[in-house]
């Protein structure tokens, strides 16, 4: 019905029950009994429109605790309307504070800053990660200009030109970022920073290594390239010249194959789709191997000792004896002849350990933290001679953070040095553990 009717039919029909209700006392008991209960009539429903009207301002002023009445006559639908109206807005607001927390947590999630500004760049909000990546403070910036915060002047040529189509890149804080502005709503902007540091660390390292590596192969090719052209303008080489330059041709050809080698073993140990498959490791199997190969590079010019009392350990077989392998043959390399290398595997205080131990040709402690780097060598030529690719240490420390270990290291320049890898106790095989614990 229309609500204009259900509103005034009621009304009028009460109104015209009282009037039919007067009259008839009128009729029966004459004017003055039917002017007097039509006051108190009045009197009543005066009485009871300020009740409701008073219960109604009390509860406007507080509608969490005060409660409205069930109310009589159009009371009744106004009061049901207002109630609906109540827990309608209250369920709105809880969805908003709802959405609003949701708002917040992903904000503060994201990798991503977001820093929002009026349209005069007065700090009204920003995320923990605009925090990290400006160096601001919430609390302490709100309100502050944004310019006064981020003193970068390709920040500030970026805010005069106001091209805010394009974003703009700007090192800030040690930190290369993404910065772009964004304006929205009529008299607001979002400034929304992308941190690329680590992003540009990789693209320059893999620039590096691939720079680096066209150049180790460069060199061997350069040679080979080079006797073949002298192999095919000269015809009548005698027959020692040409052993000669084969001899020197194969060699160049090993080392190119050793790098290529090496740096597939680095890329297989990198890969995300090569996960390590723990397998239970024969050690004294592996560290006689290692030994044997040792000796076999060395041919006889070191005293080469080892020592194998450590328990066996779940892992690759093939990539310790790859990352153990290459210490020992760094061992025998960078020792000179009459020098004496030790292998060990035992207990060490927190795990097994591997160490390779030599009284070569040491090194200074300034290299000692870039030495796993691809490529880093102390001593170039010496590296090379020696059939080094400059891979061998980055290779073991990739074999470790695969196997939970780490990598020590001890030098001391003429001296010689010791390489002492760490395994957790968790790579001991159980049964071994169990017989260790007896
Ligand atoms: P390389 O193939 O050149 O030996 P590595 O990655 O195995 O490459 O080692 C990096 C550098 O660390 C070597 O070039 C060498 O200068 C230094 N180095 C490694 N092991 C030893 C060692 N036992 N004694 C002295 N220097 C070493």
């Amino acid at each position: 019905m229309n609500p204009k009717l259900l509103f005034w039919v009621p009304a009028a029909l009460r109104m015209v029950l009282a009037l039919l209700g007067v009259s008839i006392v009128w009729y029966l008991f004459g004017a003055t009994y039917a002017l007097g209960i039509a006051f108190v009539l009045m009197a009543m429903m005066v009485f009871v429109q300020l009740s409701y009207l008073f219960q109604l301002s009390n509860w406007l002023d507080n509608p969490q605790s005060a409660k409205l009445p069930d109310g009589w006559g159009a009371w009744t639908s106004i009061f049901a309307r207002l109630y609906r109206m109540r827990r309608d807005d209250e369920k709105n607001q809880a969805e908003l504070t709802e959405w609003l927390a949701r708002f917040r947590q992903a904000m503060h999630l994201l990798p991503d800053g977001v820093v929002i500004m009026d349209d005069v760049l007065f700090l009204e909000w920003c995320n923990p990660a605009a925090e990290k990546h400006l160096g601001l403070t919430h609390e302490r910036d709100k309100g502050m200009r944004v310019t006064n915060l981020i003193r970068s002047p390709e920040f500030m040529d970026y805010i005069i030109l106001g091209r805010y189509d394009q974003p703009l890149t700007i090192t800030f804080r040690n930190r290369k970022l993404i910065v772009q502005i964004i304006p929205f709503e009529n008299r607001r902007q979002i400034l929304v920073t992308h941190d690329v540091t680590e992003t540009e660390r990789i693209e320059m390292m893999r620039r590096d290594f691939i720079a680096n590596a066209s150049h180790e192969l460069r060199t061997p090719l350069t040679v080979i390239v080079g006797f073949l052209e002298i192999a095919s303008a000269e015809l009548d080489l005698d027959a020692t010249t040409r052993a000669a330059h084969l001899k020197l041709m194969t060699e160049q050809g090993h080392r190119m194959q050793h790098l290529i080698e090496d740096m597939l073993t680095l890329s297989r140990l990198e890969s995300v789709d090569y996960p390590l498959r723990p397998e239970p490791v024969d050690i004294k199997k592996l560290m006689q191997q290692v030994l044997r190969d040792a000796k076999g590079l060395s041919a006889g010019k070191h005293e080469i000792k080892m020592e194998c009392n450590g328990p066996d350990v779940l892992g690759s077989y093939d990539e310790l004896y790859s990352a153990f392998g290459n210490l020992a043959s760094n061992a025998v390399r960078y020792t000179p002849a009459g020098g004496s290398i030790a292998l060990r595997w035992q207990d060490g205080p927190a795990g097994p350990q591997f160490i390779a131990q030599d009284t070569g040709i040491g090194i200074s402690q300034e290299h000692i933290s870039r030495l796993t780097e691809r490529f880093y060598r102390v001593d170039k030529s010496r590296s090379r001679e020696t059939q080094g690719t400059g891979l061998g240490l980055a290779i073991v420390k990739h074999v470790l953070l695969r196997h939970g270990g780490t990598l020590a290291i001890q030098s001391v320049a003429d001296k010689g040095s010791s390489f002492i890898v760490s395994m957790p106790k968790s790579v001991v095989t159980p049964l071994q553990g169990e017989l260790l614990v007896k």
